[in-house]
Protein backbone atom coordinates (compact mmCIF):
# COMPACT_ATOMS: atom_id res chain seq x y z
CA UNK A 1 0.00 0.00 0.00
CA UNK A 2 1.58 3.87 -0.89
CA UNK A 3 0.95 6.06 2.14
CA UNK A 4 0.15 9.20 1.29
CA UNK A 5 3.60 11.18 2.35
CA UNK A 6 3.31 14.50 0.77
CA UNK A 7 0.07 14.97 3.05
CA UNK A 8 1.73 13.61 6.16
CA UNK A 9 5.33 14.91 6.23
CA UNK A 10 4.41 18.39 6.36
CA UNK A 11 2.29 17.67 9.58
CA UNK A 12 5.45 16.35 11.42
CA UNK A 13 7.83 19.06 13.29
CA UNK A 14 10.92 17.26 12.32
CA UNK A 15 10.30 17.74 8.67
CA UNK A 16 12.38 20.03 6.62
CA UNK A 17 11.28 20.39 3.68
CA UNK A 18 8.41 22.80 4.23
CA UNK A 19 9.55 25.55 2.39
CA UNK A 20 10.12 23.97 -0.89
CA UNK A 21 8.19 22.47 -3.41
CA UNK A 22 7.60 18.42 -3.44
CA UNK A 23 8.57 16.54 -6.68
CA UNK A 24 7.75 12.87 -4.99
CA UNK A 25 7.75 11.17 -1.91
CA UNK A 26 8.12 7.64 -2.25
CA UNK A 27 8.89 4.76 -0.05
CA UNK A 28 12.81 3.87 -0.99
CA UNK A 29 13.26 0.63 1.70
CA UNK A 30 10.77 -0.97 3.75
CA UNK A 31 12.50 -3.85 6.65
CA UNK A 32 10.19 -5.40 8.18
CA UNK A 33 10.84 -5.84 11.86
CA UNK A 34 8.28 -7.93 12.91
CA UNK A 35 4.04 -8.30 12.07
CA UNK A 36 2.69 -5.29 11.34
CA UNK A 37 5.89 -3.01 12.36
CA UNK A 38 8.07 -1.63 9.22
CA UNK A 39 11.19 0.28 9.13
CA UNK A 40 10.53 2.53 5.90
CA UNK A 41 12.40 5.10 4.30
CA UNK A 42 11.45 7.68 2.20
CA UNK A 43 12.61 9.51 -0.17
CA UNK A 44 11.86 13.38 -1.25
CA UNK A 45 13.05 14.96 -4.34
CA UNK A 46 11.95 18.77 -4.73
CA UNK A 47 11.60 21.25 -7.58
CA UNK A 48 15.71 22.70 -6.53
CA UNK A 49 17.90 21.20 -4.44
CA UNK A 50 19.03 18.09 -2.78
CA UNK A 51 16.41 15.18 -2.26
CA UNK A 52 16.14 13.90 1.18
CA UNK A 53 15.48 10.61 2.86
CA UNK A 54 13.43 10.44 6.09
CA UNK A 55 13.21 7.33 8.76
CA UNK A 56 9.65 6.45 10.03
CA UNK A 57 8.46 3.18 11.63
CA UNK A 58 5.38 2.55 10.67
CA UNK A 59 2.81 0.68 12.38
CA UNK A 60 -0.41 -1.19 10.74
CA UNK A 61 -3.24 -1.96 13.00
CA UNK A 62 -6.72 -0.50 13.77
CA UNK A 63 -6.21 0.89 17.09
CA UNK A 64 -4.21 3.75 16.39
CA UNK A 65 -2.85 5.49 19.29
CA UNK A 66 -5.13 9.17 20.33
CA UNK A 67 -2.14 11.27 19.63
CA UNK A 68 -2.48 14.01 16.86
CA UNK A 69 -0.07 14.11 14.07
CA UNK A 70 0.55 10.30 14.84
CA UNK A 71 -1.98 8.70 11.95
CA UNK A 72 -0.53 8.58 8.39
CA UNK A 73 -3.79 6.99 7.09
CA UNK A 74 -6.52 4.58 8.10
CA UNK A 75 -4.76 1.65 9.05
CA UNK A 76 -1.11 3.16 9.67
CA UNK A 77 0.53 5.31 12.37
CA UNK A 78 3.55 6.39 13.59
CA UNK A 79 5.26 3.21 15.54
CA UNK A 80 6.89 4.95 17.68
CA UNK A 81 3.77 6.27 19.73
CA UNK A 82 2.60 2.60 20.58
CA UNK A 83 4.85 2.13 23.97
CA UNK A 84 5.18 -1.73 22.70
CA UNK A 85 6.72 -0.69 19.58
CA UNK A 86 9.09 1.40 20.84
CA UNK A 87 10.09 -1.38 23.84
CA UNK A 88 10.79 -3.51 20.95
CA UNK A 89 13.29 -1.33 19.10
CA UNK A 90 14.95 -1.47 22.46
CA UNK A 91 14.57 -5.28 22.75
CA UNK A 92 16.22 -5.65 19.28
CA UNK A 93 19.08 -3.26 20.24
CA UNK A 94 19.53 -5.59 23.44
CA UNK A 95 19.91 -8.69 21.79
CA UNK A 96 22.17 -7.11 19.10
CA UNK A 97 19.72 -8.54 15.67
CA UNK A 98 20.16 -8.05 12.45
CA UNK A 99 17.28 -7.56 10.02
CA UNK A 100 17.85 -7.11 6.26
CA UNK A 101 20.87 -4.51 6.58
CA UNK A 102 19.70 -2.76 9.50
CA UNK A 103 21.93 -3.60 12.48
CA UNK A 104 20.86 -2.92 16.56
CA UNK A 105 23.67 -2.67 19.02
CA UNK A 106 24.21 -2.48 22.58
CA UNK A 107 27.02 -0.72 24.02
CA UNK A 108 29.29 -3.85 26.26
CA UNK A 109 28.25 -3.54 29.99
CA UNK A 110 25.20 -1.75 29.82
CA UNK A 111 21.80 -2.74 31.07
CA UNK A 112 18.53 -0.98 28.44
CA UNK A 113 15.09 -0.34 30.43
CA UNK A 114 13.10 -3.19 28.77
CA UNK A 115 10.61 -3.33 30.86
CA UNK A 116 9.72 0.61 31.19
CA UNK A 117 6.40 1.66 29.77
CA UNK A 118 8.04 4.71 27.57
CA UNK A 119 6.81 8.20 26.59
CA UNK A 120 7.20 10.21 23.18
CA UNK A 121 9.53 13.25 24.53
CA UNK A 122 7.28 16.75 23.75
CA UNK A 123 10.06 18.66 23.18
CA UNK A 124 10.53 20.42 19.62
CA UNK A 125 13.44 19.03 17.76
CA UNK A 126 14.40 18.09 14.77
CA UNK A 127 14.43 14.20 15.39
CA UNK A 128 11.78 12.34 17.84
CA UNK A 129 12.80 11.30 21.13
CA UNK A 130 11.08 8.34 23.65
CA UNK A 131 12.05 8.73 27.19
CA UNK A 132 12.09 5.50 29.00
CA UNK A 133 11.27 7.12 32.55
CA UNK A 134 13.75 8.41 33.93
CA UNK A 135 16.20 5.86 32.51
CA UNK A 136 17.46 5.56 28.76
CA UNK A 137 16.44 8.19 26.09
CA UNK A 138 15.78 6.98 22.87
CA UNK A 139 16.59 9.31 19.69
CA UNK A 140 15.07 8.47 16.06
CA UNK A 141 17.20 9.56 13.81
CA UNK A 142 14.36 11.77 11.06
CA UNK A 143 16.28 12.80 8.08
CA UNK A 144 18.89 10.61 7.54
CA UNK A 145 22.99 11.33 6.33
CA UNK A 146 25.26 8.79 5.70
CA UNK A 147 28.71 9.09 7.07
CA UNK A 148 30.05 8.38 10.78
CA UNK A 149 27.43 9.93 13.17
CA UNK A 150 29.47 12.23 15.57
CA UNK A 151 27.37 12.30 18.23
CA UNK A 152 26.90 8.01 18.44
CA UNK A 153 30.89 8.03 17.70
CA UNK A 154 32.23 10.44 20.50
CA UNK A 155 29.51 9.33 23.10
CA UNK A 156 30.63 6.15 22.37
CA UNK A 157 34.06 6.84 23.12
CA UNK A 158 33.65 9.10 25.97
CA UNK A 159 31.30 6.72 27.69
CA UNK A 160 33.67 3.81 27.18
CA UNK A 161 36.53 5.69 28.62
CA UNK A 162 34.20 6.54 31.63
CA UNK A 163 33.72 9.89 31.49
CA UNK A 164 31.94 11.41 33.68
CA UNK A 165 30.26 14.48 32.00
CA UNK A 166 27.98 12.75 29.44
CA UNK A 167 24.89 10.74 29.20
CA UNK A 168 26.43 7.01 28.72
CA UNK A 169 25.74 5.79 25.09
CA UNK A 170 23.75 2.54 25.79
CA UNK A 171 22.73 1.36 21.97
CA UNK A 172 22.71 2.55 18.42
CA UNK A 173 21.10 0.99 15.01
CA UNK A 174 22.45 1.62 11.56
CA UNK A 175 22.07 0.55 7.85
CA UNK A 176 24.12 1.51 4.92
CA UNK A 177 23.12 3.78 1.92
CA UNK A 178 25.34 4.40 -0.93
CA UNK A 179 27.98 1.89 0.46
CA UNK A 180 28.76 3.95 3.24
CA UNK A 181 27.33 3.36 6.93
CA UNK A 182 24.18 5.40 7.66
CA UNK A 183 22.58 5.78 11.36
CA UNK A 184 19.50 5.61 11.65
CA UNK A 185 18.73 6.18 16.39
CA UNK A 186 21.03 6.08 19.77
CA UNK A 187 19.88 5.78 23.37
CA UNK A 188 21.50 7.05 26.23
CA UNK A 189 21.09 6.97 29.37
CA UNK A 190 18.33 9.57 30.60
CA UNK A 191 19.37 12.47 33.13
CA UNK A 192 16.95 12.45 35.46
CA UNK A 193 16.12 15.94 36.96
CA UNK A 194 18.67 17.96 35.00
CA UNK A 195 18.07 21.51 33.86
CA UNK A 196 19.77 23.12 30.72
CA UNK A 197 22.86 25.42 31.10
CA UNK A 198 21.16 27.75 29.49
CA UNK A 199 18.03 28.04 31.58
CA UNK A 200 20.12 28.41 34.95
CA UNK A 201 22.24 30.89 33.61
CA UNK A 202 19.49 33.20 32.37
CA UNK A 203 18.16 32.63 36.01
CA UNK A 204 20.64 34.01 37.63
CA UNK A 205 21.12 36.89 34.75
CA UNK A 206 17.34 37.85 35.57
CA UNK A 207 18.35 38.51 38.75
CA UNK A 208 20.42 40.95 37.90
CA UNK A 209 17.87 42.97 36.82
CA UNK A 210 16.19 43.17 40.29
CA UNK A 211 18.97 44.67 41.91
CA UNK A 212 20.39 41.58 42.53
CA UNK A 213 24.30 40.67 42.32
CA UNK A 214 22.98 36.99 40.28
CA UNK A 215 26.24 35.37 41.39
CA UNK A 216 24.37 32.23 42.05
CA UNK A 217 26.03 31.04 38.70
CA UNK A 218 30.32 30.94 39.31
CA UNK A 219 30.35 28.22 41.56
CA UNK A 220 28.42 26.45 38.43
CA UNK A 221 30.74 28.05 35.46
CA UNK A 222 33.96 26.26 37.37
CA UNK A 223 32.37 22.96 37.62
CA UNK A 224 31.58 23.79 33.85
CA UNK A 225 34.99 24.67 33.03
CA UNK A 226 36.18 21.40 34.49
CA UNK A 227 33.41 19.02 33.19
CA UNK A 228 34.24 20.95 29.34
CA UNK A 229 38.28 20.20 30.28
CA UNK A 230 37.81 16.62 30.97
CA UNK A 231 35.72 15.50 27.91
CA UNK A 232 38.62 17.77 25.82
CA UNK A 233 41.76 15.34 27.93
CA UNK A 234 39.35 12.22 27.53
CA UNK A 235 38.85 12.75 23.88
CA UNK A 236 42.49 13.74 23.03
CA UNK A 237 43.63 10.66 25.00
CA UNK A 238 41.34 8.28 23.29
CA UNK A 239 41.20 9.64 19.84
CA UNK A 240 44.70 11.59 19.66
CA UNK A 241 46.30 15.38 18.87
CA UNK A 242 48.11 16.36 16.04
CA UNK A 243 49.12 19.98 14.93
CA UNK A 244 47.97 21.79 12.45
CA UNK A 245 47.07 25.44 11.01
CA UNK A 246 43.67 27.02 12.61
CA UNK A 247 40.82 27.55 9.61
CA UNK A 248 41.64 30.74 9.00
CA UNK A 249 40.24 30.75 5.52
CA UNK A 250 36.75 29.75 6.46
CA UNK A 251 36.76 32.56 9.52
CA UNK A 252 37.84 34.97 6.50
CA UNK A 253 34.66 33.62 4.17
CA UNK A 254 32.56 33.95 6.94
CA UNK A 255 33.52 37.87 8.29
CA UNK A 256 33.41 38.62 4.10
CA UNK A 257 29.70 37.51 4.10
CA UNK A 258 28.72 38.80 7.17
CA UNK A 259 30.33 41.93 6.49
CA UNK A 260 28.15 42.55 2.92
CA UNK A 261 25.24 41.93 4.89
CA UNK A 262 25.92 43.85 8.43
CA UNK A 263 27.27 47.34 7.61
CA UNK A 264 27.79 48.07 11.39
CA UNK A 265 30.69 45.66 10.90
CA UNK A 266 32.56 47.80 8.46
CA UNK A 267 34.96 49.77 10.78
CA UNK A 268 36.02 46.62 12.57
CA UNK A 269 36.81 44.21 9.33
CA UNK A 270 40.58 45.51 9.41
CA UNK A 271 41.05 44.96 12.80
CA UNK A 272 39.60 41.37 12.38
CA UNK A 273 41.49 40.66 9.73
CA UNK A 274 44.70 41.75 11.43
CA UNK A 275 43.61 39.32 14.34
CA UNK A 276 42.78 36.49 12.19
CA UNK A 277 46.36 37.08 10.33
CA UNK A 278 48.28 36.85 13.75
CA UNK A 279 47.25 33.14 14.04
CA UNK A 280 46.78 32.00 10.54
CA UNK A 281 50.49 30.97 10.44
CA UNK A 282 50.87 29.67 13.81
CA UNK A 283 50.20 25.72 13.93
CA UNK A 284 47.87 24.94 17.31
CA UNK A 285 47.45 21.72 18.31
CA UNK A 286 43.91 19.82 17.38
CA UNK A 287 41.88 16.99 18.41
CA UNK A 288 38.04 16.09 18.85
CA UNK A 289 35.66 18.60 19.69
CA UNK A 290 32.43 18.91 20.72
CA UNK A 291 32.04 21.89 17.81
CA UNK A 292 28.68 23.42 19.02
CA UNK A 293 29.26 24.02 22.64
CA UNK A 294 26.70 26.71 24.19
CA UNK A 295 24.68 26.38 27.41
CA UNK A 296 22.11 24.90 25.52
CA UNK A 297 23.51 22.11 24.91
CA UNK A 298 24.71 21.19 29.09
CA UNK A 299 22.58 19.83 31.63
CA UNK A 300 23.17 19.97 35.49
CA UNK A 301 22.61 17.28 37.26
CA UNK A 302 22.41 16.00 40.52
CA UNK A 303 26.08 14.53 40.08
CA UNK A 304 27.34 17.30 37.99
CA UNK A 305 27.20 18.64 34.77
CA UNK A 306 27.29 16.63 31.35
CA UNK A 307 27.65 17.63 27.86
CA UNK A 308 25.68 16.53 25.34
CA UNK A 309 24.80 16.44 21.03
CA UNK A 310 28.15 16.08 19.97
CA UNK A 311 26.86 16.76 16.67
CA UNK A 312 28.96 19.64 15.67
CA UNK A 313 28.48 22.61 13.73
CA UNK A 314 24.98 22.32 12.16
CA UNK A 315 24.90 22.74 8.84
CA UNK A 316 28.34 21.85 7.96
CA UNK A 317 28.82 18.51 5.95
CA UNK A 318 30.00 15.50 8.18
CA UNK A 319 33.59 15.67 7.31
CA UNK A 320 33.93 18.65 8.22
CA UNK A 321 32.13 18.53 11.65
CA UNK A 322 34.38 15.54 12.64
CA UNK A 323 37.20 17.82 11.74
CA UNK A 324 39.95 17.98 14.38
CA UNK A 325 40.02 21.59 15.94
CA UNK A 326 41.26 23.32 18.60
CA UNK A 327 39.77 23.01 21.96
CA UNK A 328 39.84 26.85 22.46
CA UNK A 329 36.79 26.53 20.10
CA UNK A 330 34.27 25.27 22.18
CA UNK A 331 35.46 27.40 25.13
CA UNK A 332 34.92 30.58 23.18
CA UNK A 333 30.81 29.10 22.29
CA UNK A 334 31.07 28.86 25.92
CA UNK A 335 32.43 31.97 26.86
CA UNK A 336 29.84 33.80 23.80
CA UNK A 337 27.23 31.92 25.56
CA UNK A 338 27.70 33.61 28.80
CA UNK A 339 27.90 36.97 27.51
CA UNK A 340 24.62 36.03 25.49
CA UNK A 341 23.08 34.98 28.61
CA UNK A 342 23.83 38.29 30.51
CA UNK A 343 23.62 40.56 27.69
CA UNK A 344 20.08 39.30 26.33
CA UNK A 345 18.72 41.19 29.77
CA UNK A 346 19.19 44.53 28.27
CA UNK A 347 18.09 44.04 25.13
CA UNK A 348 14.56 46.62 24.73
CA UNK A 349 15.05 47.59 27.88
CA UNK A 350 16.23 51.86 28.50
CA UNK A 351 19.50 52.59 28.91
CA UNK A 352 20.53 51.90 32.73
CA UNK A 353 24.66 52.25 33.00
CA UNK A 354 24.19 50.23 36.61
CA UNK A 355 22.36 47.57 35.31
CA UNK A 356 25.09 47.37 32.66
CA UNK A 357 27.90 47.37 35.03
CA UNK A 358 26.24 44.82 36.75
CA UNK A 359 25.78 42.66 33.30
CA UNK A 360 29.45 43.18 32.72
CA UNK A 361 30.63 42.18 35.85
CA UNK A 362 27.95 38.88 35.79
CA UNK A 363 30.05 38.21 32.69
CA UNK A 364 33.81 38.95 33.35
CA UNK A 365 33.20 36.91 36.76
CA UNK A 366 31.94 33.85 35.25
CA UNK A 367 34.05 33.58 32.49
CA UNK A 368 36.48 33.73 34.54
CA UNK A 369 35.27 30.72 36.34
CA UNK A 370 34.44 29.13 33.59
CA UNK A 371 38.48 29.70 32.79
CA UNK A 372 39.50 28.55 36.32
CA UNK A 373 37.57 25.82 36.06
CA UNK A 374 39.41 24.58 32.87
CA UNK A 375 42.80 25.05 33.71
CA UNK A 376 42.32 23.50 37.08
CA UNK A 377 41.44 20.10 35.26
CA UNK A 378 43.73 20.66 31.87
CA UNK A 379 46.63 22.11 33.69
CA UNK A 380 46.51 24.53 30.94
CA UNK A 381 44.35 28.19 31.08
CA UNK A 382 42.60 28.75 28.16
CA UNK A 383 43.52 32.82 28.69
CA UNK A 384 46.95 31.52 28.08
CA UNK A 385 46.03 30.74 24.58
CA UNK A 386 44.26 34.23 24.05
CA UNK A 387 45.11 34.89 20.50
CA UNK A 388 43.69 31.62 19.20
CA UNK A 389 40.92 31.93 21.75
CA UNK A 390 40.16 35.88 20.53
CA UNK A 391 39.78 34.30 16.98
CA UNK A 392 37.36 31.76 17.49
CA UNK A 393 35.27 34.11 19.74
CA UNK A 394 35.91 36.87 17.01
CA UNK A 395 34.38 34.04 14.06
CA UNK A 396 31.44 33.09 16.58
CA UNK A 397 30.52 36.54 17.08
CA UNK A 398 30.54 37.52 13.57
CA UNK A 399 28.49 34.88 12.85
CA UNK A 400 25.99 35.71 15.27
CA UNK A 401 25.99 39.68 13.72
CA UNK A 402 24.82 38.34 10.13
CA UNK A 403 22.55 36.29 12.29
CA UNK A 404 20.71 39.27 14.58
CA UNK A 405 21.06 41.67 11.58
CA UNK A 406 18.55 39.56 9.58
CA UNK A 407 16.45 37.97 12.15
CA UNK A 408 16.75 39.95 15.85
CA UNK A 409 18.20 43.38 14.93
CA UNK A 410 17.19 44.32 18.55
CA UNK A 411 19.70 41.88 19.27
CA UNK A 412 22.36 43.00 16.85
CA UNK A 413 24.38 45.00 19.94
CA UNK A 414 25.60 42.00 21.80
CA UNK A 415 28.15 40.51 19.48
CA UNK A 416 29.02 43.78 17.97
CA UNK A 417 30.09 45.05 21.79
CA UNK A 418 32.12 41.64 22.32
CA UNK A 419 33.33 42.63 18.39
CA UNK A 420 34.61 45.82 19.63
CA UNK A 421 35.67 44.52 22.88
CA UNK A 422 37.91 41.66 21.22
CA UNK A 423 39.29 44.15 18.94
CA UNK A 424 40.09 46.86 21.32
P1 LIG B 1 17.56 19.72 18.14
O1 LIG B 1 16.97 19.60 16.81
O2 LIG B 1 16.86 20.75 18.99
O3 LIG B 1 19.04 19.84 18.19
P2 LIG B 1 17.77 16.95 18.63
O4 LIG B 1 16.75 16.16 17.90
O5 LIG B 1 19.17 16.97 18.10
O6 LIG B 1 17.19 18.38 18.87
P3 LIG B 1 18.83 16.71 21.29
O7 LIG B 1 19.43 18.06 21.09
O8 LIG B 1 19.77 15.58 21.42
O9 LIG B 1 17.79 16.40 20.12
O10 LIG B 1 17.89 16.68 22.53
C1 LIG B 1 16.74 17.49 22.66
C2 LIG B 1 16.48 17.77 24.13
O11 LIG B 1 16.28 16.55 24.85
C3 LIG B 1 17.67 18.43 24.85
O12 LIG B 1 17.63 19.83 24.77
C4 LIG B 1 17.48 17.96 26.28
O13 LIG B 1 16.64 18.83 27.00
C5 LIG B 1 16.83 16.61 26.14
N1 LIG B 1 17.85 15.57 26.32
C6 LIG B 1 18.74 15.13 25.39
N2 LIG B 1 19.52 14.15 25.87
C7 LIG B 1 19.13 13.96 27.16
C8 LIG B 1 19.53 13.07 28.22
N3 LIG B 1 20.52 12.18 28.04
N4 LIG B 1 18.89 13.16 29.39
C9 LIG B 1 17.88 14.05 29.57
N5 LIG B 1 17.45 14.89 28.64
C10 LIG B 1 18.05 14.86 27.45
MG1 LIG C 1 20.31 18.85 19.16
Amino acid sequence: MTLPWTEWLPTQRWYAGRNRTVVSADTADVVPLRPHLDLMLVDVTYTSGAAERYQVVVQWDSTPPSKEGAIITDGAFDGLHDPSSAQFLLSLMDSGTTIGNVTFTKEPGVSLPLDVTPRVSTAEQSNTSVVFADQAIFKLFRRLAAGINPDIELNRVLGRAENRHVARLLGSFDTTMDGQPCPLGMVTAFAANSTEGWDMATASTRALTADGAGDGFSGEAYELGRAVASVHATLAAELGTSTDVLPVDVMRERLAAAASAVPELAEYRAAIEERYAKVAEEPVVVQRVHGDLHLGQVLRTADGWLLIDFEGEPGQPVEERRRPDSAMRDVAGMLRSFEYAAYQQLVDRTPDPELAARVKDWVDRNCASFCDGYAAEAGTDPRDHAAVLAAYELDKAVYEAGYEARFRPNWLNIPMRSIARLVG
